[in-house]
């Protein structure tokens, strides 16, 4: 596709190389061509103008003699001369007729008799005067002699110079109808300073007789040349009349190479004086000479017109065609940006849907994973449930085991009371039947002491045997060993155990369930109690001591101690080294639970002196504002 691309470009730059080359010189010939035109055009109505005026101007000049040899020919002066030329003396004549000729500014004036001979003439002093010579040949004297007006131009035989002859016929009788010229008057004009005028213009001009010899030119080399290469015919009658003596005529070069409108060429010469350039040619007749006109325009400016308009053309057509580039590049340069912009929309926009799919399909996932979250927290939070109800129970039924341990020692605590309030009982009923009601008052006293015992007995069995509220609160640590201590009154009496303690004398307090440390401690004092039942001086140790924001509670004995590999057992489930039915071995595992659940820990170590120590680490509480009524009143009650 990039190769197609590229080579498609490559076509496109080698099409604008070639075009815009060409379009240029297309331009500027189209515009040369229209300048040349144009200038062709204006050059050819100059041409026109200027021939036009430089003709009537010929015509003009030459015409204002056209009446002087009648005038003079009317003259008494010539008429007398003629009438007997050989007995007078020709210098009057001679003088008149000069200062005639300087008078009306032409070259000569002379006259001629009736043989053609002149006989007078005004260049009479000059060496080459016409006096004497004979001019029958000229038909300036054979159309006067006959009666009419003369005329003729060609070169002088005498001095060769180019000139327009005027005649008159000269009567001395011009009364008789029959009667003959006597003599024929010429004046001569020269035609240079006609030509002289010409030299002003930037234009070739010239005069072409009926043979289309250059006569008259502005450029003196044109002169006495055939426009056209003469025929034979031609130069041998040209050479009868000696109209231009004996001059070669030769041709003068010019060739027609294109016609321009109806009556104007475009020429150029072979050879000659004007062979460097080009002209545009117009001709004009003169018809009372029977000569043309011609005017050669040199076509500088038609060429100077075409290379200014090919040069104006061509710069504008590099302006066009530099705003065209520009102009396309910056086109082509928008449309590059809007395609890359567009592509970058597109992009974005994929972008922005594969993102949506994506955020959708993560947000489903999100969802689903975070209703399996919550159905795993509902359910752990069940499972929890569970296990605390289970925990409890377990904690429930090891309490159940410790008070059946309990059982003996408080069936005696309750039959003691019991029997003795029997025996009070009979005596009081004695004492009321021989009335001494002094004696039945005293027995019924001690009734009610020994009822108030027992209440005390049961209430700390409903106290123990009751289910945690696990509420946190503020407890006295040594209230709470008081009164766990207390459930072991007969049992420690009994078996003479001595009870050691070791307690600072203000109340250190902390956050817990006031029932449930009750209960650690009672596990802990059971199996001390337990451990030293074979002992002949058994001794409980109970200590508190306070250390680093923390209350350490300890439960020491002087049994046996717990052999070094039970060491990491004893905290677990199950894990008994009595009998079947003595124990179930969850005490300790429940015990050390609880203690972590208050966010303290219970350890176990061998006493150096022998038996078993259980310190429960608990942290120290500030003293509260308000004693927690319970274990206040409760402590108080067994202090
Ligand atoms: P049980 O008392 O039902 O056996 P416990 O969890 O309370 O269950 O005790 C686990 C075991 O730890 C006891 O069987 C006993 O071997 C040992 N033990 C606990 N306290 C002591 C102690 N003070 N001295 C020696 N051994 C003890």
């Amino acid at each position: 596709m990039s190769r197609l691309l590229r080579l498609s470009n490559h076509r496109w730059r080698l099409l604008w190389l070639i075009a815009i080359p060409l379009g240029l010189m297309l331009c500027m010939w189209q515009a040369a061509q229209l300048a040349r035109e144009q200038a062709l055009s204006n050059l050819q109505d100059d041409a026109e103008n200027e021939l036009r005026l430089s003709a009537a101007n010929l015509n003009g000049y030459l015409l204002r003699y056209d009446y002087l040899p009648q005038m003079l020919a009317t003259r008494e002066g010539v008429q007398r001369f003629l009438a007997s030329p050989d007995s007078q003396d020709p210098m009057p004549l001679n003088l008149l007729l000069d200062r005639f000729r300087f008078t009306a500014g032409v070259s000569d004036v002379y006259l001629l008799n009736r043989d053609a001979d002149t006989i007078a003439a005004s260049n009479w002093h000059r060496p080459k005067t016409f006096i004497g010579q004979n001019y029958a040949f000229r038909s300036y004297y054979t159309d006067a002699i006959t009666g009419g007006q003369g005329r003729f131009y060609g070169l002088g035989l005498q001095s060769l110079e180019r000139g327009y002859y005027f005649s008159a016929p000269v009567w001395l009788d011009d009364t008789s109808p029959d009667a003959k010229p006597d003599g024929v008057i010429v004046v001569k004009v020269l035609l240079d300073d006609v030509e002289e005028s010409w030299a002003e213009q930037d234009a070739e001009l010239f005069v072409t007789d009926s043979d289309n010899i250059i006569f008259m030119a502005s450029h003196p080399e044109l002169r006495m040349n055939a426009l056209y290469p003469l025929t034979d015919n031609q130069r041998d009658s040209l050479r009868a009349t000696r109209r231009y003596a004996m001059e070669p005529l030769t041709p003068s070069g010019m060739k027609r190479e294109a016609p321009y409108g109806s009556d104007s060429y475009l020429v150029s010469f072979a050879s000659g004086p004007l062979s460097s350039g080009h002209y545009l040619s117009l001709t004009r007749p003169i018809p009372e000479f029977g000569w043309q006109m011609h005017i050669l325009k040199p076509l500088t400016p038609v060429v100077n017109a075409q290379w200014i308009a090919a040069l104006m053309a061509g710069g504008l057509y590099g302006v066009v065609a530099l705003g065209g580039g520009i102009g396309w590049q910056r086109l082509r340069l928008r449309r590059e940006r809007e395609a890359f912009a567009e592509r970058e929309r597109q992009t974005l926009a994929r972008v922005r849907d594969e993102l949506e799919v994506s955020v959708e399909r993560r947000t489903r996932d999100l969802v689903a994973s975070n209703q399996r979250l919550s159905d795993e927290i509902e359910e752990r939070r069940r499972a929890e449930a569970n296990l605390r109800q289970t925990q409890d129970e377990l904690i429930q039924a090891a309490k159940l085991a410790v008070l059946g341990q309990l059982a003996a020692g408080i069936n005696h605590e309750l039959n003691q009371p019991l029997a003795a309030i029997r025996a009070y009982a009979e005596n009081g009923r004695r004492f009321i039947e021989l009335a001494r009601v002094d004696k039945a008052d005293a027995n019924l006293a001690q009734i009610v002491e020994l009822t108030q015992r027992m209440a005390d007995i049961s209430a700390q069995l409903r106290q123990f045997s009751r289910k945690s509220s696990e509420r946190q609160e503020t407890i006295s640590v040594q209230a709470c060993i008081e009164y766990a201590l207390r459930l072991f009154h007969s049992r420690l009496r009994d078996d003479g155990i001595k009870v050691v303690h070791q307690w600072p004398e203000e109340t250190l307090w902390v956050e817990g369930d006031l029932v449930r440390l009750e209960q650690v401690l009672v596990n802990l004092i059971s199996n001390a109690l337990q451990a030293m039942k074979e002992l002949a001086s058994p001794m409980l140790t109970l200590s508190v001591e306070i250390a680093q924001q923390h209350v350490m509670i300890s439960v020491a004995d002087n049994g046996p101690g717990i052999p070094e590999h039970h060491l990491s057992q004893i905290f677990e489930p199950f894990f008994t080294t009595k009998a079947p039915g003595s124990g179930l071995g969850l005490g300790l595992s429940i015990s050390s639970r609880i203690m972590e659940d208050l966010g303290g820990k219970l350890q176990v170590t061998n006493q150096p002196t022998g038996g078993a120590q259980f310190t429960i680490t608990l942290p120290c509480s500030a003293t509260p504002n308000v004693l927690p009524p319970l274990s206040v009143k409760e402590s108080n009650n067994h202090a």
